[in-house]
């Protein structure tokens, strides 16, 4: 058995009596994201709790990562000197698989290439307890779908469509690697509580719409902002209609409007899902207990009452949509999207149809695409674009190739990918890409910004559902419609492609060989941590140093920056991501996009040892080696943007003692903590303007560090003066401790 029954088994004893308990306490009835959030409270914030007021502690039941950001979790959990993760996690290795020539040769070559990646990740799995899918798998979302999710419960994921899972009736949240290693050690995890959007969906869907044209419809109501720091809870008659994968499909792109995640509460679709997928202890577990893993029928019946905004979509009216291209909110109903595309002068040949990705990969997505292929294969037609499939998981894949799908696809000249991520994330050896022509793409998959999938800026992707996209391959044209259009045949007659079918849940079941899947050891004191010394991918971590029981002196301003400062100006992302699990050789991107308020320049601060002007990462790296430490001094919302651990682990590597800023990102503030630094910011913000070029920096006040006490900053201007001003901070006692013992996993290594 792949999934925790026992952990299961624990959450949902306890769940119905807290959620009774917190119904009690607040005297009303409750939506279902409220339900799962307060019972996963941790003790003490449930005690203190008022809802929409701060942030809280929460105790997720699972940890799910990807390849690409796992490797640093890890690197930053066995910093933490346990033996097992606190909570079931896995690890996934589906982002590093490059789409070239097809399933088969793409997964050999992305063996090699990142062997020694995959090799680590393995161990280290292995050694902690946790789940292992090997590449060729599948696609994180769909794999924890498939296995892991469960109605009622809470998790958080190192990827941004964990939220996926909200399909399966669970708050999945996706998050930065620090936090990943805050639930797998088994401390609390901090979460703003998000304001609740209810879309309440009536009606049915038919013909050519699908659950996919739900969330590009709600997209383009809420638009690529509209959702930030909310939650979408979907209910109504209409949500009990759609199957589960297509539950997940929209909770999936709810991550492309922002919003923190989006949830359906329990039915019979997410019944029927648990038993075909092997786990009919958790669907009776669940149905025993189904009135508590949805909103209160009180909330449903005055959702205005409840809920800060309420959407309403009949899905009998809802017509296919194609968003896009650059941006996934820009949504155009299928019979408008003809003249949109001539209207706009979007190029009208479709180059490449490609469907899956863990948006739409499930066995009900294939055979609806299936269907349109059966149709073409029928009535003599083949794609007329390139045209790519990618199954969302090994599962899949072998289910669908035993009931001839795959074939179907081949047999119109499609290609079939690994089960991986590929071109979604830009894992695309696109033929002719590098020369920048302005073309046309159709996807299924959830993001289409510029240059996502191929790297070339005029690339116009446009997503849509995998039996839409399938048929505007066959067509070859943007300005087709299925609805109304006919094609030509290789015979030169009129055809046309009739309603998509598809089928729930296979017939015969589903079915693997080999899953993919490495259980972590029984017993794992013999088993080694493979990392190459000389590997300029991976590298142990060293723990930070702890404080030495003193002021800061003499410290040096590293870089002042001016203006706008989010977690990509400070650890940029592109070519540095191969860098993710080696801490030195990414520290390299350090600040290198921060704008130096001396000179108006990027990556260009003077260093006072030499007098030279260089970039930020070198100046840093020779201050650290004279064993001087230094000072960022930042402007407002200091750290905005993706929680990106790396942002605040490499100032620390690279000898940075404090950030100084005018206001924080609240996530970013966290992390600095975590990794032992000072996060400052000026009590009267004029003060930015006080600090010099050539300022000798101390900080007075750290034997006295205590919660709410401001600290003082003394500057040594070079012409002799000085000048001392306040500054606060948002420690509490225990981030005190973190910072006197170095970072926050040192504090957790001295307990064990
Ligand atoms: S398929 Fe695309 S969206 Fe999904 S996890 Fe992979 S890269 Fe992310």
């Amino acid at each position: 058995m792949i999934f925790d029954l026992e952990m299961i088994q624990r959450a949902y004893a306890a769940y119905s009596e807290k959620v009774e308990w917190i119904r009690k306490s607040v005297g009303k009835p409750l939506t279902l994201t409220e339900k799962i959030l307060y019972s996963h409270l941790t003790e003490p914030a449930l005690k203190a709790y008022e809802r929409g007021k701060d942030y809280a502690n929460f105790n997720p039941d699972r940890v799910a990562m990807q390849d690409a950001t796992a490797q640093m979790a890890l690197l930053q959990f066995m910093q933490a000197g346990k033996n097992r993760v606190a909570v079931p996690s896995t690890v996934h290795c589906d982002h590093l698989i490059q789409a070239k020539s097809g399933a088969k040769t793409d997964l050999t070559i992305a063996n090699e290439t990142n062997k020694e990646v995959y090799n680590f990740l393995s161990s280290v799995s292995n050694k902690y307890g946790i789940g292992f899918w090997k590449p060729g798998a599948g696609i994180i979302h769909q794999v924890v779908l498939e296995n892991y999710a469960f109605p009622g419960g809470m998790m958080v994921g190192t990827d941004s469509h964990t939220v996926n899972a909200g399909g399966l009736g669970m708050v999945a949240i996706g998050v930065g690697g620090a936090d990943a290693v805050d639930v797998m050690t088994g401390m609390p995890w901090e979460l703003k509580f998000p304001k609740l959007i209810g879309v309440k969906l009536t009606g049915k869907m038919s013909g050519w719409t699908s659950a996919k044209d739900i969330i590009l419809k709600v997209a383009g109501i809420l638009t690529v902002k509209g959702g930030t720091g909310c939650i979408l809870e979907y209910f109504g008659e209409g949500a009990t209609t759609i199957s589960c994968t297509g539950k997940g499909t929209i909770c999936n792109m709810g991550a492309e409007i922002g919003a923190t995640t989006s949830i359906f509460g329990y039915d019979q679709k997410m019944d029927d899902y648990l038993r075909g997928t092997d786990r009919k202890e958790v669907a009776s577990m669940a149905d025993k207990i189904m009135n508590e893993l949805t909103g209160d029928t009180k909330v449903y019946e005055n959702p205005e009452t409840y809920f800060d905004q309420v959407i309403e979509i009949d899905l009998s009216q809802l017509e296919p949509h194609i968003n896009g291209p650059f941006t996934p909110d820009l949504a155009t109903p299928l019979s408008e999207f003809s003249v949109t595309v001539k209207k706009n002068g979007w190029p009208e040949k479709l180059e490449v149809g490609l469907i899956g990705s863990c948006t739409n990969s499930s066995y009900e997505d294939l055979t609806r695409a299936a269907s349109i292929a059966e149709q073409a294969i029928e009535k003599n037609l083949s794609v007329k674009s390139e045209y790519t499939v990618t199954p969302g998981s090994e599962q899949v894949r072998y289910t669908a190739e035993r009931d001839g799908l795959l074939n179907k696809f081949e047999k119109i000249g499609g290609v079939v990918l690994a089960n991986a991520c590929g071109p979604c994330i830009g894992q695309w050896a696109r033929h002719g890409a590098d020369k920048k022509e302005k073309n046309s793409i159709m996807t299924s998959f959830n993001r289409n910004f510029a240059k996502r999938n191929d790297g070339n800026p005029n690339t116009h992707a446009f997503v849509a559902s995998p039996e839409l996209t399938t048929a505007f391959a066959i067509a070859g044209s943007l300005s087709f419609n299925p609805v109304t259009d006919f094609l030509t045949n290789e015979k030169g007659e009129k055809v046309k492609l009739e309603e998509p079918k598809g089928i729930e849940m296979p017939p015969l079941g589903f079915e693997v060989k080999d899953a993919g899947y490495q259980a972590p050891a029984e017993d794992s004191s013999s088993v080694e941590i493979k990392v190459n010394p000389a590997s300029d991918r991976l590298q142990l971590l060293e723990p930070f140093a702890p404080w030495n029981g003193e002021d800061l002196k003499g410290l040096r301003l590293l870089i002042k920056a001016k203006g706008k400062c989010t977690t990509d100006h400070i650890s940029m992302a592109g070519p540095w991501l191969k860098y993710r699990g080696h801490l030195d050789n990414i520290s390299d991107n350090l600040l290198i996009g921060a704008v130096n308020y001396f000179n108006d320049k990027t990556n260009k601060i003077k260093n006072f040892l030499n007098g030279d002007y260089r970039e930020v990462p070198s100046v840093a790296r020779a201050y650290k080696e004279k064993g001087i430490g230094t000072v960022i001094v930042g402007d407002e919302n200091y750290g905005e943007g993706s929680s990106r651990e790396h942002a605040a682990m490499e100032p620390r590597h690279l000898g940075v003692k404090v950030v100084l800023v005018r206001s924080f990102a609240r996530i970013h503030e966290t992390n600095l903590k975590k990794q032992g630094m000072l996060a400052l910011s000026f009590v009267n913000k004029a003060d930015y303007d006080k600090i010099r070029e050539d300022d000798l920096i101390d900080i007075v006040g750290l034997t006295e560090f205590a919660p709410g006490k401001n600290l003082t900053v003394r500057l040594k201007h070079s012409d002799g003066s000085t000048e001392e001003f306040e500054t606060a901070h948002s420690y509490n006692e225990n981030q005190i401790d973190w910072f006197r013992a170095g970072s926050a996993l040192n504090t957790i290594h001295k307990r064990q």
